[in-house]
């Protein structure tokens, strides 16, 4: 008789370099003759992907592993939340096994303990790209892992360890194979991505026979040679990103930074133990217009952290006001467990936090709306991610998936295209978030 199968679920919690996580394990599973069950009932085993990053993640995936528990029976822990003490298990002592994120060699190992498969199994071909959970037309692609800052806010480093750089040709490799099966668009992410290569001291790595230093402007030229969109994400704001502004104005990589600067207040920054100089900021995004006036600046900003007066918010909303940045989130500052900010005194009241929120909220929405009509009556090239009756949703040069707005376009009667296609449109109208256009012929 044929021996059955494993079956494995998966359920995937936090931001997309958890995803990336995920995509591994997942290849791993499949390479190795395991089934993905797409349900807790035909699933003989759950491995649930964490996230540990703020207490409201917290709450989230200690939900999702009682679900996949009260479900299955049988799971599985990993991600960040795994990797803080004994918060998992404390919670839920029948857990099979607990990892910390980017393990998944010990994630196998626990699925081979728990779930051996059969003596011979039909192990099934599995493409070189591996397994990916975004659409097929773009991915991430993870270039290192953890972080040598100590922002005072933050807890990644203490869960993901210090910056661990992938070998370039493996990184090249991946993109490759990402770029054969079909992907036309790389989302670089890390957890700081300029950063890349420092702990490797930017050592010559080999990428089609060809020496290249492991290093941010090197990797981004190389992938900027692959022939698809290069995207980049997560960029800590150092002085040699100006590097990049060149292979952008030149149009090998997207004109696209997403470059989180959390404040403008130089004491804040001093406190947060981030770069505290706003003038020179300010003169950077500048220069970085002169050289590439195409380039969309997406930012992150934290409102109501320590200390932080009206005066700071204030700087803060002047910055914006000055620095007409494309895209802004804004998180409010949130205490989490075992960050060295919990400490700080002149903690903010919540209700005040939610209303500076509020504010820089309403400022942004006024300059992101104001940048997006600017583009009214300009032509484009735009990625298709999907097509339906109604609408054809697509995302221009400025625009990444799941984080910022989208170009909608009005079916016109000529063939629609399909996700993963590039085609060319004209701007006819803007809301604070979206583009809406008229394809061209
Ligand atoms: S640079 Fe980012 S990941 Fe690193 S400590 Fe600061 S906020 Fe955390």
């Amino acid at each position: 008789m044929t021996p059955r199968i494993p079956r494995i679920g998966f359920v995937s919690l936090g931001c997309p370099k958890a995803l990336v996580d995920a995509e591994h394990i997942i290849t791993r599973l499949r390479a190795e003759g395991y089934h993905i069950g797409n349900s807790y009932q035909d699933a003989d085993l759950v491995v649930v992907n964490t996230c540990g990053f703020i207490d409201a993640a917290v709450a989230e995936s200690l939900e999702a592993i009682g679900e996949a528990l009260a479900e299955n029976g049988k799971v599985i822990v990993t991600g960040c939340l795994g990797a803080k003490d004994n918060v998992v298990l404390d919670n839920y002592p029948q857990v099979l096994a607990v990892t910390g994120p980017h393990a998944t060699q010990e994630v196998m190992e626990a699925v081979h303990h728990h779930l051996p498969l059969p003596a011979q199994p039909f192990a099934e071909l599995i493409p070189p790209q591996g397994i990916k959970l975004t659409p097929r037309h773009y991915a991430y692609l993870k270039i290192s892992e953890g972080c040598n800052h100590r922002c005072r806010f933050c807890i990644i480093p203490a869960l993901r360890g210090k910056l661990a750089s992938r070998p370039l040709g493996e990184v090249m490799q991946e993109a490759e194979n990402l770029v054969q099966a079909g992907v036309r668009e790389l989302l670089v992410i890390s957890q700081d991505t300029s950063a890349y290569g420092v702990d490797l001291g930017y050592r010559t790595g080999f990428w089609g026979g060809r020496p290249i230093k492991t290093r941010f402007r090197e990797l981004v030229a190389a992938l900027g040679s692959l022939g698809v969109w290069i995207r980049l994400h997560y960029v800590y704001p150092y002085p040699h990103v100006d590097e990049v502004l060149p292979l952008m104005a030149e149009g090998r990589i997207l004109p696209y930074l997403d470059i989180p600067f959390q404040h403008a207040s130089p004491k804040i920054l001093k406190s947060m133990r981030r770069p505290a100089h706003t003038e020179n900021t300010l003169a950077r995004i500048q220069r970085w217009r002169e050289i590439c006036p195409e380039i969309t600046l997406r930012s992150t900003f934290i409102v109501g952290y320590p200390g932080e007066t009206e005066e700071d918010f204030e700087l803060l909303l002047d910055f914006l006001r000055q620095a007409r940045l494309d895209r802004v989130g804004c998180f409010t500052y949130s205490n989490v467990a075992g960050a060295e900010a919990n400490d700080l005194p002149g903690q903010i009241d919540e209700e005040l936090k939610a209303e500076r929120q509020a504010r820089l909220m309403e400022l942004q929405a006024e300059i992101s709306a104001d940048r997006l009509k600017e583009k009214i009556g300009r032509s484009m090239t735009v990625l298709v991610d999907a097509v339906s009756p109604e609408a054809i949703i697509a995302r221009s040069a400025a625009e990444a998936p799941e984080v910022d707005g989208v170009v909608v376009i009005e079916p016109d009667g000529q063939t629609p295209p399909q996700p993963g296609d590039f085609i060319q449109v004209e701007i006819v109208n803007s809301d604070p978030h979206d583009l809406y256009a008229r394809r061209l012929g």
